[in-house]
């Protein structure tokens, strides 16, 4: 059976996807995962595949490269796709999930598998034996370092933030509505609306509060997932145009709110709401004060702060091999965000072409690339190709695809999906 075995480093989306290929193909897979013992600051539960921050999957329409990007995944049989539909919950065009129900399926999933192990232990190294190692951006101790080692010395880093969620029940619903963006879809959102003096005194309350210390000299921040107190501070109306804008969100009661911040369901039962887009790197206790001046909010109960980390990733185009080996260990193979790509779907998705590129070559078959026309292609390319100064992380966008316009956007979407089903084909001949 030797041969006929995987080790994976990391229970998370990346590890779990890689997982679920890897058992269905008949593998013994190994996982090593260092919860619930270790305690990374973000992570909550010790079920595999947990969502750290929002709870969006971001957008089910096929015309965003996203809503593409989880299509091409559930012709490739994701397990994250799966357990994403069995816990959807409210969300408008987004697929948002109840959290824990969402990784709960994914573990259970796993677990069926009698050949799937599960070994709640942190590892420091990588033998011998070929591995994926998925154990995400928050990597650190004694295997970052080997890790570090073994890519040239270049690992980068940026940071990001989590936002916070509250009790939807210490809300005061005089103020608070439910109503989704130019009644589009399901209601989903519960709406908060500012009046321009109440904006007014918050942005100033915002960017004047005390921030938490960031042990580290490197502040560089993910411009796709800036803290929402360094957003407004790039000027006074700049949330206004971006996550509080109003448009489309007047009731007759409000009907034309300054600014509108949004509440996001988080769990299937309704009890607990995220604040969108806010996440943030304020101490617990100016959160607590800051937040409760959004309307509504005022006696919030605050289950959960957000929490700013530092994520680290490969310089992909330097330390990988085209088929996500190490260059420096190719019986490494890496998965998800350390590889480059930025997202949950995009982990989960890298996490299953590293699988399939570890049973290819266990099973003496060369390295297949995935088709530049799909939306995982394109990234992987980014990884691989990428040339100019500091490489930066990629989530799925159409800036990929430089041949597509949204006048051709259908033709795009076809192509990819054609080219995805036959990259299947392939791969499983
Ligand atoms: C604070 C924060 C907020 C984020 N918010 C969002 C968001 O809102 N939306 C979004 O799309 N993306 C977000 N991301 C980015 C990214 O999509 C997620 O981090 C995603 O979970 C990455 O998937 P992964 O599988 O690569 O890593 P993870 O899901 O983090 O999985 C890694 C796993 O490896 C385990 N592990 C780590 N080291 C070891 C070890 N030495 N031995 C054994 N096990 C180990 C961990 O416990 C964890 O279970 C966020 C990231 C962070 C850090």
């Amino acid at each position: 059976m030797k041969n006929k075995a995987v080790t994976i480093i990391g229970g998370g989306l990346a590890g779990s996807e890689a997982a679920y290929f890897l058992c269905k193909r008949g593998y013994e897979v190994t996982m090593y995962e260092r919860r619930p013992s270790y305690d990374d600051g973000a992570h909550i539960t010790p079920l595999l595949g947990e969502l750290v921050c929002s709870n969006s999957l971001k957008s089910m329409q096929l015309t965003n490269a996203c809503g593409l990007l989880k299509e091409e995944m559930r012709r490739m049989g994701s397990l994250m796709m799966e357990a994403a539909d069995k816990a959807a919950i409210p969300g408008g065009n987004a697929l948002t999930v109840d959290r824990d129900l969402f990784a709960k399926t994914m573990t259970d999933r796993l677990l069926t598998f009698p050949n799937f192990h599960l070994i709640r232990e942190e590892k420091t190294d990588f033998g011998e034996d070929l591995c994926i190692l998925a154990t995400g951006p928050l990597t650190d101790g004694a295997l970052y370092d080997r890790l570090l080692e073994l890519s040239g010395g270049t690992n980068l880093s940026f940071f990001d933030a989590s936002a916070p969620i509250i009790a939807k029940d210490s809300l005061d619903f005089t103020k608070v509505y439910a109503k989704s963006r130019f009644d589009q879809g399901d209601d989903a959102y519960l709406n908060c609306p500012f009046t321009k003096e109440e904006y007014d005194r918050f942005i100033i309350e915002l960017t004047h509060a005390e921030r938490a210390h960031i042990h580290s000299i490197d502040t560089h921040y993910f411009e796709g997932c800036l803290p929402v107190e360094i957003m407004a501070g790039r000027g006074h109306e700049t949330l206004r145009h971006g996550m509080l804008k109003p448009f489309g969100l007047g009731t007759p009661e409000h009907p034309k709110p300054y600014a509108v911040a949004q509440l996001r369901q988080d769990t299937k039962l309704g009890d607990y709401y995220n604040i969108v887009g806010f996440q943030t790197n304020l101490t617990y206790r100016e959160q607590k004060r800051v937040f409760r001046m959004i309307p509504g909010l005022e006696n919030a109960e605050f289950l959960r702060y957000g929490l700013m980390h530092r994520n680290s990733y490969l310089d992909a185009p330097h330390a990988l091999n085209e088929d996500l080996s190490l260059k420096k260990a190719p019986n490494v193979y890496i998965a998800g965000q350390l590889s480059g790509v930025e997202g949950y779907v995009e982990s989960a998705a890298v996490g299953i072409i590293a699988a399939v590129e570890v049973a290819r070559r266990l099973e003496g078959k060369p390295h297949i690339n995935v088709p530049k026309e799909t939306v995982i292609g394109a990234l992987l390319d980014y990884l691989f190709h990428f040339v100019g100064g500091r490489f930066e992380p990629m989530n799925a966008n159409w800036a990929l695809f430089p041949d597509s316009s949204k006048k051709s956007r259908e033709k795009t979407i076809e192509i990819a999906l054609h080219a995805i089903e036959s990259y299947w084909k392939d791969i499983h001949e």
